[in-house]
């Protein structure tokens, strides 16, 4: 168990990637801060399950990431009731699909709070103990959307590529405190953000969701299939570990192909 004594805190682990990254965390012996939305009673599930399945200590707080404040305050309670912060991950994020002329002000502006300053926020907010204690991971989840775009999603695209601008400049500036900060860019996982988008498509095309899959993953990647939140977290554990201590400020593809094109 490599990450023994080590607490983390995952954004948006009460679903997909974020919860599989936060299972890969703590089957190596992290500590968890669980936060995400959804059914109360569903979280405490899930939350309990780590303490049972996993034997780690596992808390929630429900900060609203698009709100600095509260995640401020969720990594200040993540210090004080699990006694550090040496990995934070980067992971909320949201979806909304239209033409640039179109898009709803509001959707770009929570799009940008959530999946883009929710991540300077985090930051910020775990910089500072990581430098004094002198070691942390900090992992910012970003997307094939970071490096590439699609239409119809410029906020999400907007937000992934500053997503990555801010992973290397807090790279720079911690390059000799041991606290690292990269970004992983996943291409397809399924997950409620991608299901939503294929059922949608499903429904624009008049055919089922099962048939439009495969159409819906070779479209961008050359591999056609989907990786996994877990595959996502093996991924974050092997940043956390010795063998990655000097890769820093690097977007990390693990997404079939998609961005070697
Ligand atoms: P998901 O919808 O399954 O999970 C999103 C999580 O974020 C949920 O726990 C949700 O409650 C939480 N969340 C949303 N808004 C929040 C807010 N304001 N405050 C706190 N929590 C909030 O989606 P996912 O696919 O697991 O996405 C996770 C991350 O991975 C996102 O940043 C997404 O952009 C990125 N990503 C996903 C894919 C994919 O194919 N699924 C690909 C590349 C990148």
């Amino acid at each position: 168990m490599s990450l023994k004594g080590k607490v983390a805190l995952v954004t948006g682990s009460t679903s997909g990637i974020g919860q599989g990254i936060a299972e890969a965390l703590a089957a190596e012996g992290a500590s968890i801060m669980l936060n995400g939305f959804g059914d109360a009673a569903k979280i405490e599930v899930l939350r309990a399950s780590f303490e049972q399945r996993l034997g780690v200590k596992a808390l929630y707080n429900g900060a609203d990431i698009s709100k600095g404040d509260q995640l401020r305050a969720m990594v200040e309670e993540t210090q004080k009731t699990l006694g550090s912060l040496d990995i934070l991950v980067n992971n909320a994020g949201i979806q909304f699909t239209a033409a640039v002329e179109d898009f709803p002000d509001e959707k770009w502006d929570q799009i940008i709070a959530i999946n883009m300053s929710g991540v300077f926020h985090g930051m910020k907010s775990a910089i500072p103990a990581m430098k004094a204690k002198g070691w942390g991971r900090i992992i910012n989840i970003a997307s094939a959307h970071g490096l590439v775009a699609s239409p119809f999603k410029v906020a999400y695209v907007a937000a992934k590529h500053g997503v990555l601008g801010m992973t290397k400049v807090a790279a720079i500036e911690l390059a000799n405190s041991g606290v690292t900060v990269n970004a992983i860019c996943p291409g397809w996982v399924l997950t409620p953000l991608v299901e939503k988008q294929l059922a949608d498509r499903a429904k624009e095309q008049g055919t089922t969701v099962e048939k439009e899959t495969h159409a819906f993953v070779t479209e961008k990647q050359p591999m056609a299939q989907f990786s996994t939140p877990e595959q996502i977290g093996g991924l974050a554990v092997f940043l956390c570990s010795d063998a990655a201590k000097t890769i820093t400020g690097v977007p990390l593809s693990i997404d079939g192909g998609w961005t070697a094109q």
